[in-house]
């Protein structure tokens, strides 16, 4: 049955399987004169072919659509209307075809095209079907030309590409910029107007130069002519990188947002081209990178500035002393090192806590950072510690005015949380090229030079010299002989008579070690305690001492046939040890010392440095019937009242309040009111130091209960204690 398509148009012979073969014969010709009339009403080409491939019938379209008269169509091979690439694969199928003929339908989801006169080719559907006329088999053949169709689905399937490209575009967390090849603007996602702050579309049409800092661009043109990177216009050379896929390298940039800020990004470049492989622009895919940037700024911050003050710390220091070297070199120029430490910073630390310790370095930080010129470092080495770089010197004498500057800079008083603190620095110096051509070196010798400004009784500055080194090493050599001191018996411990004011009877002793080398001879405690205290030494040597000064007093006390207390000082390493307690009961336990004849000399800061720790562990010291003593009282920065939060049992006032008793007022003053408080808190009161008999009578009259010093008797060893006992008592 034929039937035409109210959608298409088009007639169609179709036969359902059930339904028989279109048959004409010349007997019913009224049959073919009507198949003749309908193929020719058809609104699409329609022809018939014999089994020879003959074509026997066409209408007008199919003239229309192949440009063929009907005379050149009628009893031409139908093979003319195919390309020549199809024919060949035609004939066969023909014949096969009218071996069996069916209905069929060709080029539905394959492309299949007509042969134009014009040797155009047209894209078409055919259908087929066979019809027997005069009883041979025929087909008649309905074409369409399918060229509209192609189109109209070409764009839909565009159309809808897009709005999904769109989507995608709009919906990316990426900025996403396509532009020409000179770097016009063509789109922008929403999240490049986010990131650059511009509102929606506005940023089509401009130049992506607008995103780029003109400066970066310039100083990053050694990046841009890179080989492999390809410049993307002469007058915006943000650069691409084509790769073998056309994938862009990644790289990190800076782009200008619309209020002229910058943010940094990581931007991936690639170059757009048409399909004969000419770039017609570039995508430029970015995110930014603020965060990430921060949190590196921040860690490459940290490894080169100390955290408390924000300055350079050890690390920088070195990178900036090599540069101030570099250039020393180069424009034969000096340069100083001055390395600065605070005198007695410590006692700050740990009187007043480590907030105000900190609060005091910030300040000198400050201070320092301000009086320097731009081409100058400072540094904290950690602590106390700064040091100051100074570049295009001329000469120390030139440098006078600025250190006494420095120094007084940080030796100006400050106010810090109500408390009005004032540090005086010990200043070393040294000079490149003079003292040292490496920063290893200059570091070494000022450092050396300010240990000698320290010695030489601090707040002060000394420039370097080679002297220096000797002592530097000498305390080294120092620390090792120690290391070796106690197995080689070359420690004693001596005993310094403490007596009763009122009536001269001893009635204690403080324990004082001695150490005496082979080599060095006898070597002061001021010495070598410092150094065991840094080496962690002072533990050992510590317990050897108390445990040792136990058992003599028990003996000295059986010499003397009575009891008199020892007080054995305790360094802040080994008052923090954790052990510590046990190491006491054992010491206790071993001598049978009377626990109350055992005093332990402690100092004000190591009862500030953690307080709680500090209470909760005198408490147990207490316990044990065991007495504290406040040792240097005077020297600290706490007050009395603030010691009342401790078990205390005596305060030692320091030798240097006794010793200038008699010259300054005010230290008179603050030794009566020491002894004053200290009754009122029925705390005990002993001076330490005293020499003469006039500071002796101040004691007396003032109440203070006990005293120590030459005036009575220097230390000895327990063998000569009894003797220098009946010594004094007999005067
Ligand atoms: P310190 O605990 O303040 O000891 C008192 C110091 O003053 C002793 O110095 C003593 O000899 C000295 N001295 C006593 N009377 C007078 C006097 O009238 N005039 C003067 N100018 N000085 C006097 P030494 O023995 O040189 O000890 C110095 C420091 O070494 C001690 O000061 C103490 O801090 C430390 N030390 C000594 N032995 C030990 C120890 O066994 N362990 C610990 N941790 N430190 C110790
Ligand atoms: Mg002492
Ligand atoms: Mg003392």
């Amino acid at each position: 049955m034929w039937f035409v398509d109210q959608q298409t148009g088009t007639l169609s012979v179709t036969m359902q399987p059930e339904d028989l073969p279109v048959r004409l014969s010349s007997t019913q010709s009224g049959d073919e004169q009507r198949l003749r009339l309908v193929v020719e009403a058809a609104p699409n080409a329609m022809l018939m072919i014999n089994a020879s491939g003959i074509i026997v019938l066409v209408n007008t379209q199919t003239e229309r659509l192949f440009g063929h008269e009907r005379s050149e169509l009628l009893n031409r091979h139908i093979e003319m209307l195919l390309p020549e690439r199809y024919r060949g694969r035609h004939v066969g199928l023909r014949t096969n075809f009218f071996a069996q003929p069916v209905t069929r339908f060709m080029g539905e989801g394959k492309e299949l095209f007509g042969l134009r006169k014009d040797a155009t080719e047209v894209p078409v559907e055919i259908g087929l079907s066979p019809v027997e006329s005069d009883g041979e088999w025929h087909v008649l053949a309905s074409i369409i030309d399918i060229t509209e169709r192609l189109r109209v689905d070409k764009v839909r399937r565009a159309t809808r590409d897009d709005v999904f490209r769109q989507l995608i575009l709009d919906s990316l967390p990426f900025s996403t910029i396509a532009t020409d090849i000179n770097g016009q603007i063509l789109t922008a996602n929403p999240a490049a107007d986010r990131l650059l702050g511009y509102d929606r579309h506005e940023l089509v049409g401009k130049s992506a130069l607008v995103l780029h800092d003109t400066k970066e661009l310039k100083l990053r043109a050694a990046e841009l002519t890179e080989p492999g990177l390809e410049p993307i216009a002469a007058n915006y050379q943000v650069i691409v990188k084509s790769g073998s896929q056309g994938m862009a390298d990644e790289r990190e940039w800076t782009y200008v947002r619309k209020d002229g800020s910058g943010v940094p990004v990581n931007i991936a470049i690639t170059s757009l081209r048409d399909d004969a492989g000419n770039v017609t622009g570039f995508l430029k895919v970015a995110y930014d990178i603020t965060t990430r940037k921060r949190a590196e700024n921040y860690i490459r911050h940290m490894a080169h500035h100390d955290a408390l003050t924000g300055l350079p710390n050890r690390a920088l220091l070195m990178d900036r002393l090599e540069m101030a070297i570099r250039q020393g070199q180069r424009h034969a120029r000096q340069a100083a090192v001055l390395m600065i430490d605070l005198d007695h910073f410590k006692r700050v630390n740990d009187s007043l806590g480590h907030q105000i310790g900190d609060q005091l370095l910030l300040t000198v930080a400050k201070r320092l950072q301000g009086r320097i010129r731009d081409i100058d470092t400072v540094a904290r080495l950690g602590g106390d510690e700064f040091v100051v770089v100074l570049n295009e010197v001329s000469g120390r004498e030139t440098l006078t005015a600025l250190i006494n500057d420095l120094a007084a800079l940080i030796s100006d008083t400050m106010l810090i949380e109500g408390h009005e603190l004032a540090v005086t620095p010990s200043i070393g110096g040294c000079l490149f090229p003079d003292d040292g051509v490496d920063a290893g070196t200059l570091l070494k010798h000022a450092d050396a030079a300010m240990y000698q400004a320290k010695a030489i009784g601090r707040s002060n500055f000394q420039w370097f010299d080679n002297a220096m080194l000797r002592a530097t090493e000498e305390k080294l050599a120092l620390g090792l002989a120690l290391g070796h001191a106690i197995e080689r018996n070359e420690l004693t411990v001596h005993y310094q008579p403490e007596v009763s004011i009122s009536d001269r009877q001893v009635v204690g002793m403080e324990a004082l070690v001695r150490w005496s080398n082979p080599m060095r001879g006898e070597i002061e405690p001021d010495r070598f305690v410092p150094i065991a205290e840094e080496s962690g030494l002072i533990l050992t040597l510590g317990e050897w001492v108390l445990r040792k000064a136990c058992r003599e007093c028990v003996e000295i006390q059986r010499e003397l046939k009575r009891m008199v207390s020892v007080a054995v000082n305790v360094s802040p390493r080994q008052f923090q040890q954790k052990d510590w307690i046990a190491t006491l009961v054992n010491a206790i336990a071993e001598s049978c010392i009377t626990p109350s004849c055992l005093e332990l000399e402690i100092t004000e800061g190591m009862l500030m440095e953690n307080p709680e720790e500090s209470a909760r562990k005198l408490h147990q010291i207490r316990k044990l019937g065991v007495k504290i003593v406040v040792d240097d009282f005077g020297t600290g920065y706490s007050s009395l009242s603030y010691l009342t939060r401790f078990p205390i049992d005596k305060i030692k006032i320091d030798r240097s309040f006794v010793r200038d008793l008699a010259t300054d007022a005010a230290d008179a003053a603050v030794i009566n009111a020491i002894i004053a408080l200290a009754k009122s808190l029925n705390i005990r009161v002993i001076a330490e130091g005293v020499e003469t008999e006039q500071q002796h009578s101040y004691m007396f009259e003032r109440g203070c209960d006990e005293a120590q010093g030459f005036l009575y008797g220097a230390a000895v060893s327990s063998t000569a204690f009894a003797e220098a006992v009946s010594c004094i008592e007999s005067n």
